[in-house]
């Protein structure tokens, strides 16, 4: 049985019955796909009680991204929650979907929690200022809400997840985070909630993405990581949003010593942004 919150004063009651090493929290948007689950199923597979939140988190769209139009399909979230409650019996299983922003963003909500620094300026924050704050700021309301001791996040989001990372460091949260690995179609497309948004014809020209990031895997596993450089450069001058190497640690730049690479890209592909990422260490 899923026990379903909109209120967060309702939702708050719940947790309080509840020590903080007993509770695993998955944040999300909804519209959940295999991706989301594979996170879900991990935390149920590690604690007594499972919180997932859907909550489509105003502050960390930018004005013109599509806020108003992000699929929300919470009967079909709460069936595919409902056949890994069926699965997972022994343990318990709520959901947060707050039924509007004010329930996490009340009338006078005034504060915002920032990673400053390189980690939060490269890549993604280039085009999405303040994104990152948006994502920073609901993320550590729902870690107070949740009272989790355990959160999940996708490796798809890896410049997300690092960001996150500083935050639970600088401010010693007490939480563990998990990074799980990223779910793809069979055609290795990363499996997105905007991934719905292409035509057949755009979902072919989407995989580009993917190939060209092995492509830069295979040069740095050759130990031609300057190539690698000088491959990604060119691409980002012709169409890719970004395409670069950097240290999978911390998202530093890399140099002659770095074995712990990622490369991640981004291509935009009509309106739709993709993202993708790959971890390489040439130690392995
Ligand atoms: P979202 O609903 O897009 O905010 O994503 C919620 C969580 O699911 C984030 O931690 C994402 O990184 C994770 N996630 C999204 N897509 C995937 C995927 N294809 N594989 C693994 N995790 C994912």
């Amino acid at each position: 049985m899923i026990n379903l919150y909109r209120r967060t004063s309702d939702f708050k009651n719940y947790i309080n019955g509840f020590d903080s090493h007993h509770i695993g929290l998955v944040p999300t948007m909804g519209n959940l796909h295999s991706g989301h689950l594979s996170l879900i199923k991990e935390c149920l597979s590690n604690h007594e009680v499972t919180i997932v939140t859907i909550f489509v988190n105003p502050k960390q769209f930018s004005k013109g991204e599509d806020l108003d139009s992000y699929p929300r399909t919470l009967d079909q979230d709460l069936n595919l929650i409902g056949s890994l409650a069926r699965i997972f019996t022994n343990k318990k299983i709520a959901v947060f979907a707050p039924s509007d922003p004010s329930q996490i963003y009340p009338d006078g909500f005034s504060s915002t929690i920032s990673v400053e620094g390189n980690i939060a300026e490269i890549l993604c924050a280039k085009s999405r200022p303040d994104h990152f704050k948006g994502v920073t700021t609901v993320v550590y309301k729902l870690f107070q809400l949740s009272k989790a001791g355990h959160a999940y996040f996708g490796q798809k989001d890896f410049q997300q997840f690092k960001i996150l990372e500083k935050m639970t460091h600088d401010l010693e949260l007490n939480i563990n985070l998990t990074m799980m690995p990223i779910v793809r179609e069979e055609s290795g497309l990363a499996l997105s909630s905007r991934n719905q948004y292409l035509t057949d014809d755009q979902r072919n020209k989407s995989l580009r993405l993917r190939k060209t990031i092995n492509q830069v895997k295979d040069l740095i596993t050759q130990n031609k990581v300057k190539e690698a450089q000088v491959f990604c450069q060119n691409l980002e001058k012709e169409d890719f949003e970004y395409l670069q190497i950097k240290n999978s640690k911390n998202l530093n730049q890399i140099n002659d010593t770095t074995t712990d690479f990622v490369i991640l890209g981004c291509l935009n592909i009509g309106l739709t942004r993709l993202i993708d990422n790959q971890m390489v260490n040439i130690n392995a």
